[in-house]
């Protein structure tokens, strides 16, 4: 085998990018322009994981279920309609509805989190095929093929958020992948994976870019590009303020910090694999593929004090208090101890001699949710617990924004035109290139907006 030559590219194309054959056809063009793009990483269509998340965790009438699975049918015909109806590829699709549908129907679905990252994987198997076709029609010849991604990202069985095994994953794409890029161009699908049982796993809503992360790096690629619906990554997300500017070059630490505090732009691990094998990350627009967009290297010229400001929703905040905890030891190890048994991070956290306040991401209809209240009620039997929700975390991010001197960077500016009621918690000093602080959720985007008119405009 012939080792893949240093420019191989693997492009990731999220869910607006292949939402519908005009899309998908937009981006089989900046796959063929690019000789260099030899592996590529699909979500589902937008919408269908949304779909299928739907199916697997509500209580629906076999009628509604239908009507879901109806929509479903709906996105990926028309898809096939646009493409000609091909004889080989409609039979393929059908084929995967009907398994989607066995399983929608299942009666153990809603309390089986196998059964759920089983039928959630049916979106990015159907996009991957109807994918392949759209450029096969559009080049004329027989260039791109659709290939099973979960014979190559082996995982461990943590159902919802499995965990990349790094060895395995190598050794598949040396003997599998590899020798196909040669020749083809080949569609895979992002988000999903095996474990060592065979069974389907799904790396978190948004993981397709932490797969195309992990593809790219067990292919040695040369460069990830990530292509998605705005022209790079944003001083803050464009749908806050029409003020947000696009960055045109990155370090890996702060970006990894902004996915970290929720720049939905990237999942949150995407940048470990590339920080890991030295990857270049370029992330851009399929809808305006010449527009530029933003370069993520390990090396940057400029480091400006304030990057961007990232926006996290959903966060709950635990104040844990021990009578015992004057003095005692062992105390935090014991709540720690909980949090690891249910798998739960936690993100910003704040001492004080008789509490300690932490949070913990906490998206509602999801198995996190679980996890959180089993914790909670773990932790009520040797402590109190308070819970308060409906909570955000903003995050500065920066260079050095831990130096208060006011001058270059510095808390204090962030904070200026912060009312005091308006913060919950501040944590600041931890990281040279962060400071985070908690907000209440319905306040969370005017106070992003705020802060981003003060570092920002000038
Ligand atoms: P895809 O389906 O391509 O993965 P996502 O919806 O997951 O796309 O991510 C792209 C979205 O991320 C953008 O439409 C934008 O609203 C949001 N976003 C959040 N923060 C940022 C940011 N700092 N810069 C750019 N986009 C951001
Ligand atoms: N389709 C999955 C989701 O919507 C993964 C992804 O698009 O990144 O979460
Ligand atoms: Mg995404």
């Amino acid at each position: 085998m012939s080792p893949i030559n240093s420019s191989t590219i693997v492009a990731k194309f999220g869910g607006t990018s292949v939402a519908n054959f005009e899309a998908m056809s937009r981006c089989a063009q900046i796959i063929l322009n690019n000789p260099e793009i030899r592996l590529v990483v699909v979500s589902a269509s937008a919408g269908v994981t949304n779909l299928l998340v739907k199916l697997g965790n509500e209580v629906l009438s076999a009628n509604e279920k239908e009507s879901v699975l109806q929509q479903i049918r709906n996105i990926q015909n028309s898809i096939l309609n646009d493409l000609g109806r091909p004889v080989k590829a409609q039979d393929v699709i059908s084929q995967l509805i009907e398994q989607l549908a066995e399983i929608a129907l299942h009666p153990l679905l809603i309390t089986s989190t196998k059964l759920k990252d089983e039928l959630l994987s049916f979106g990015e198997r159907m996009s991957s095929v109807l994918f392949a076709e759209v450029i096969n029609k559009i080049s004329g010849q027989a260039s791109a093929v659709a290939f099973d991604g979960r014979q190559v990202l082996k995982t461990d069985s943590s159902f919802a958020k499995a965990e990349p095994q790094l060895e395995a994953t190598r050794k598949q794409a040396n003997s599998l992948l590899k020798p196909l890029l040669k020749n083809k161009v080949v569609i895979t699908q992002g988000f999903i994976g095996q474990d060592n049982f065979g069974n389907t796993t799904t790396l978190g809503r948004g993981g397709s870019d932490y797969s195309a992360a992990l593809f790219a790096e067990a292919v040695d690629a040369f460069a990830l590009q990530i292509w998605t619906d705005v022209t790079g990554i944003y001083t803050t997300d464009p749908r806050i303020t029409d003020k947000a500017r696009p960055i045109k070059e990155i370090s890996f630490d702060e970006a990894a910090e902004m996915a970290t505090f929720g720049a939905k732009i990237l999942h949150p691990a995407t940048l470990i694999p590339a920080i890991r094998s030295g990857v270049k990350v370029f992330v851009g627009s399929s809808l305006e593929p010449d527009a530029g967009g933003t370069w993520i290297s390990k090396e940057v010229d400029y480091r400006p004090a304030y990057r961007a400001v990232a926006l996290r929703n959903e966060q709950t905040l635990l104040t844990v208090k021990s009578p015992e905890m004057l003095h005692a030891t062992g105390f935090l190890a014991r709540v720690f101890a909980i949090l690891a048994k249910h798998k739960l991070s936690v993100d910003l956290i704040t001492t004080s001699e008789i509490s300690v306040a932490l949070t913990i991401d906490n998206p509602a209809n999801t198995p996190i949710a679980g996890l959180v209240a089993a914790c909670v009620k773990d932790l009520s039997s040797f402590c109190d617990v308070n819970v308060e929700s409906e909570l955000a975390l903003v995050a500065v991010i920066g260079n050095h924004v831990e130096h208060n001197d006011g001058k270059q960077g510095g808390a204090g500016r962030i904070f200026s035109s912060l009312e005091d009621d308006q913060l919950r918690l501040i944590c600041h000093g931890a990281s040279e290139h962060n400071v985070c602080f908690l907000v209440k959720q319905e306040n969370a985007k005017d106070i992003v907006r705020q802060i981003h008119d003060d570092l920002f405009s000038v």
